[in-house]
This record gives structure tokens, sequence and C-alpha cells, in this order.
């Protein structure tokens, strides 16, 4: 038995949501008022009964992420290297039963891309490529990991799961951290959404955030796509799973991300038409989502990506993100190389890193683009 499937195991998906939808008033004013919030607590911040509790645990999440992190606000932007996929995800552009035309940048390509970054005055960088281990497996990875190392102090990964060696040969070359989505923790909904291809195995993608902690990664990243499943479950097994991480890999660092899920748009493609995900989490569920996860959490990195509207973004800043992305590109080329290719889901805040600094110092908060050296490695 893995132990991801231990701690898995000992939280029951329809108990969990038992819990969480019977949840009293009285459960999560206790939440709110312990000085060391558990798992339990988590429940009760993520239950229907504390939406009526939004204005003081804003309040608390805005308090408890200044005394952690200051006023500063770090900047990042995902650089997709391709959109060749062999898997097939319901909700993805990229998919391998769209037919759209596929596109894996060229180590030209992938500098161009970089300079483009660099100019607008990024210094950390998320890879993104979807799942073909032919094109875009560990050599490739490797290579583009080399190319981007002159540019950039921090590069973070969002690509296939893959083995713990491979991990250890991607941190030797200057890899900081991966970004490893469940999507959903419910196995029956994980099954329907992904029929094919390497990602329906899902043991190996619950147990990658582990290869990851093995292989002594210095970030995590975590998430689940919210609305493939009940958001409130999904957050929970989230949480437990980060909480488990903590305490097995506790030189790791971690990160949680909020991806909602967007229409994807596939251009001229009529094989394909509109994708409607049923179980929408509102603007409101949002915010009480964030300011759960930094109620039981001082210390995790809470990440915002431009899926958000300007105006949710602007007003969740400060109840307890620690970082954003600004100006993304979900294509490959995007930036530079071939900025009309398809996306992989249409984002909804278009403005620019400059805009966004803008913003970001006008709520009294200071952007920061690096916050990482090379020189701080030191295993
Ligand atoms: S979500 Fe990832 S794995 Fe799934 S189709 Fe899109 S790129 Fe491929």
């Amino acid at each position: 038995m893995t132990r991801s499937k231990n701690w898995f195991d000992a939280h029951d998906w329809d108990r969990v949501q038992r819990d969480i939808y019977t949840t009293t008033a009285r459960q999560v004013e206790q939440a709110l008022g312990s000085s060391r919030r558990s798992l339990d607590d988590l429940k009760a911040l993520l239950s229907p009964a504390a939406q009526a509790y939004l204005e003081p645990m804003a309040q608390l999440s805005h308090q408890l992420t200044q005394k952690r992190f200051g006023k500063t606000i770090q900047l990042y932007a995902p650089l997709y290297l391709s959109n060749e996929c062999q898997n097939i995800c319901t909700y993805c552009a990229f998919s391998l039963d769209n037919k759209i035309r596929r596109k894996t940048l060229t180590d030209s390509e992938i500098t161009q891309e970089a300079q483009a970054l660099k100019q607008l005055g990024y210094d950390h960088v998320l890879l993104v490529t979807g799942e073909a281990n032919q094109t875009v497996g560990v050599p490739y990875l490797k290579n583009a990991i080399r190319l981007l190392q002159p540019y950039f102090a921090h590069i973070s990964m969002e690509v296939q799961p893959l083995d713990q060696p491979d991990y250890e040969e991607l941190i030797a070359e200057g890899l900081h951290t991966v970004l490893v989505y469940q999507e959903t923790y419910h196995r029956d909904t994980y099954r329907n959404h992904h029929p094919k291809g390497k990602k329906s195995n899902f043991q190996y993608r619950l147990d990658t955030p582990d290869r990851l902690g093995k292989a002594g990664m210095h970030k995590i990243g975590l998430g689940a796509l919210l609305g493939l499943e009940d958001w409130r479950t999904d957050s929970f097994f989230t949480g437990a799973h980060l909480h488990y991480l903590e305490r097995t890999y506790w030189q790791t660092r971690y990160s949680l991300s909020f991806p909602r899920l967007r229409p994807i748009d596939l251009l001229q493609n009529d094989t394909i038409t509109s994708r409607s995900f049923e179980r929408c989490m509102t603007d409101r569920d949002l915010v009480q989502l964030i300011c759960a996860y930094r109620l039981v959490n001082e210390e995790v990195e809470l990440s915002l990506s431009t899926r958000e509207t300007p105006r949710f973004r602007d007003h969740v800043l400060k109840l307890g993100i620690t970082s954003l992305s600004a100006g993304s590109k979900t294509n490959p080329g995007g930036y530079a190389v071939e900025p009309e290719s398809l996306e992989q889901f249409t984002i909804s805040d278009e403005r620019s890193p400059a805009d966004m600094v803008d913003v970001i110092r006008r709520q009294g908060y200071e952007p920061v683009w690096k916050d990482w050296d090379k020189l701080l490695t030191s295993r």
C-alpha cells in the first residue's frame, strides 16, 4: 500500500461530504475561535453554514496573511511549450480528441518566448505542456530548463506526472517547483472526465506529490479543478492532502491554486460544441475557500490565475492570496511566436503585467518578481 493510499483511505468521500453539509453555526464559531485549526475545522469553514461568517473569515484571513507574508504579491507567468497531448480530458482544448493544430516550441522559439516574458519583467516562469511523452518527455523538458535558466531565477513546471528519478534529474537541471492538480479526488468522477491516456490512472496521479517529496522538490503546488465535483468536498481533500504532505516532506514548501473551470473556445472546430460544467462555484464560494485555507494554514502560498475576472482578482488580492499570474497566454508561442494559436482555455483577466503592478501598488502592496535564487539551493 502506498503512503498516499493511507491518508486518502482515512477519509471517506460520502462521510466528509455529509459532515460538511451538516455543519452547524456553533461548529463554525468554534473553528473561528480556535487558535490551532484542524482538518475538522476545515470542514466547518468550507460548509454552507460558514457562508454567514464570510466577513470575519475574510478579516482573519487578511490578518494572518499579512503576518506571515507582509504586504507582498509574487508575480509569475505561464509559458506554454506544447499543446500536444495523448490524453482525453473532457474540459480541455488540448484533449487528444480535439482536432486542433498541434505545436511544440523549438529551441529558438523557447528563447523568443523567454525574451518576451523577460521584457515584461518576469523572473518566475511556469512551464506548461500537454502529456505527450514522445515529444515533450524528460529530454525535452531538460533541454527547455537549460535554455530558460539564463533568463529566470525561478522555474516551475505543470506537465505530466513523472517518476521520482525524472524529477531528480530535472531538479539537478534547475527546476524548483512542480504543480500537480488532482483535478478531482472523487474516483468515479475522475474516471468519467479522464477516459483515455496515462492520466486515467487516478492512483499514479495521487502519488505524484509523494514522488516529488522524495525527490526533494523545493516547492509543490496542489489543487482541485473547481467545477468537476462538489467543490467543498474536493477542497477538503486538497487540504487533507496538503496536511499529510507537510508532515511527511517537511522541508518542501507548498502552494495551493484555485483553478475554476473556464469555457474552451475551439475556434473553427466543429467537432466539439461548447462544454458546460454543472458544478460551478460562485465568486462568494471562492472567497470562502481562499479564507478557509488561510485560516487552517498560515504558511501555505495561495495563488490566483487569470482565469478570474479583474474585478474579482482586485477584490480578493488582500484576503489571503500571495501570488498572481498576469498577462498570461495559454497557447504555445502566445507571447511572441504565434499569438493567434489555440488557447487551452480562455482567460478572464487580460490586463498586462504593468497594469497588475499598478493595481497591486494602489492597494498598498509590493509586487515581487523574484523570491528565489540559485544560490539558495542547499540540497
Ligand atoms: S488537461 Fe492536460 S492532460 Fe488533459 S487534455 Fe489538457 S493538456 Fe492534456
